[in-house]
């Protein structure tokens, strides 16, 4: 069995990639949504803030904020985003946010530092640049911010000025995401959202002018109309504006579920085939232009922080996506964020007006959560390894939880067999679960091995949830 080095182009099989093709969760989370129950809320999420942050604790926490207005339905999004560019809605937002965050920081051990502060949405520029910085600047004023804090944004550059983005680096950001999808216009007409390459460039080079140290952008492939030639020029046009980091999204049509979708004919779409040679062009593309296969859709630079934690074993995943802070629990604000402590996890509710009438009574605006017992802790710990630093210690784990890996996955282990068979991995189980070359495209499969809800829904015949495709 050859190997090539961690951050070698990542093959690609095709017949494995189809035989492997599935629906599957992405492992943002250990139990996965689907798992979460209504009636854990309120009163577990006091109990385990209060458990996490006792007297002694000094352990680095993230915080995050969801935006979730945007002007305008692009067609292709699958998010869950509130349609206005009112002011007074958004500053009334504003107002409600930095309410529910007091709530939360008051019960939090002021040693503990923020590492990182993520926004995301929906659009958080669709906010006025004042309402923007008085958010942060509520927010922050109830937490305490390491030097060296990550602070990142993603924005919608159509909606985003010189005048937010200045706020912004005021606010201490200093990371910055932004859609782009597909540069060609016919695809863009047919997903509603038109962005031009020379704005998308003119709006790098500010941020990068205004001192953001990392740009990031995001493509979308299996989008209508698209190409291998459509798609090679939009290639052409990002590698000119060079991002520091690149994120390919499979695009995920669901139109009886998401109605604005239907404004897209599946006749527009690329077919299976098509869609496998965009993907094939542009992780060929990435790789030959300077940046290494992080996993689950990501790419950056070979000297980015994500490619050398991945390369050190050290990388972690969360809502927000990979990230090397190590293991700090996420406080999360707004509607519909999800906060996520060692053995919690807290989802918001997502309408609005439920939102502001649960903050305004004096109560945190929740939906559901799932408290973690012991195994499903294990089995994040097992999934989360593999996906983000594609090797399982043994060892480790044995010392981490106090179990022997083979004897308590003994059930699992046996099902590794088709991916070693299919050299995903390697076939020495002994020391390590090594994921090979063929592997990190084919990651997802091999993490669900350990999901304990997937295999149960397997045993009892229970329909699992609609996740999206594998690969
Ligand atoms: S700007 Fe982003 S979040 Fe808003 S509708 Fe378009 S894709 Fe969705």
């Amino acid at each position: 069995m050859t190997t090539t080095p961690l951050h070698a182009k990542p093959e690609i099989d095709r017949g494995l990639i189809q035989k492997y093709s599935m629906r599957g969760p992405r492992y943002t989370s250990y139990p996965t949504a689907p798992e979460w129950k209504e009636d854990v809320g309120e009163a577990a999420y006091w109990r385990h803030i209060e458990e996490t942050n006792h007297d002694g604790a000094t352990e680095p926490i993230s915080l995050y904020i969801h935006v979730p207005f945007c002007s305008e339905r692009c067609y292709f999004c699958g998010c869950n985003v509130i349609i206005t560019s009112r002011d007074d809605i958004h500053n009334n937002y504003v107002d409600l946010v930095t309410l529910e965050a007091s709530r939360v920081a008051e019960r939090i051990n002021k040693n503990r530092p923020v590492t990182q502060f993520h926004l995301g949405g929906g659009t958080p520029t669709e906010i006025s640049p004042a309402a923007l910085e008085r958010l942060l600047n509520n927010v922050k004023g109830h937490f305490r911010f390491t030097e060296d804090a990550e602070l990142s944004i993603e924005v919608d550059l159509r909606v985003t000025t010189e005048a937010h983005l200045d706020a912004l680096r005021r606010c201490g950001f200093n990371r910055i995401s932004m859609g782009v999808q597909d540069f060609s216009e016919q695809t863009q007409t047919a997903i509603n959202r038109i962005q031009s390459a020379e704005a998308t460039r003119d709006f790098v080079r500010m941020s990068r002018d205004k001192g953001f140290i990392s740009v990031n952008i995001d493509l979308v492939y299996g989008l209508p109309h698209q190409s291998t030639a459509t798609f090679g020029r939009t290639l052409d046009t990002i590698f000119e504006i060079d991002p520091d980091r690149i994120a390919l999204y499979n695009y995920a049509y669901l139109p009886s579920k998401l109605g604005h979708q239907r404004r897209i004919l599946e006749e527009w779409l690329p077919s299976a085939e098509e869609r496998f040679n965009i993907f094939q062009l542009a992780v060929d593309r990435f790789t030959e232009n300077g940046f290494v296969y992080i996993g689950m859709d990501h790419f950056a630079k070979p000297g980015d922080e994500l490619t050398i934690a991945q390369r050190e074993g050290t990388l972690q995943r969360n809502f927000m996506g990979f990230t090397t802070r190590a293991g700090a629990d996420m406080y999360s604000f707004g509607v519909s964020s999800i906060s996520s402590l060692p053995a919690l996890y807290i989802q918001n509710i997502k309408k609005l007006h439920s939102y502001e009438k649960i903050v305004r009574e004096g109560a945190l605006p929740i939906e559901r959560g799932c408290e973690l017992s012991l195994d499903d802790r294990m089995r994040r710990w097992v999934i989360m390894e593999l996906m983000c630093n594609l090797r399982l210690p043994i060892a480790r784990f044995n010392q981490t939880w106090g179990v022997d890996f083979h004897e308590y996955f003994a059930e699992e282990i046996p099902r590794l067999k088709p991916f070693i068979e299919d050299g995903l991995l390697d076939p020495n189980l002994s020391e390590e679960l090594r994921v090979l070359d063929l592997g990190r495209i084919i990651i997802r499969p091999i993490a669900m091995t350990f999901d304990y809800y997937l295999t149960q829904a397997r045993k009892t015949g229970r329909q699992t949830p609609t996740f999206s495709k594998t690969l």
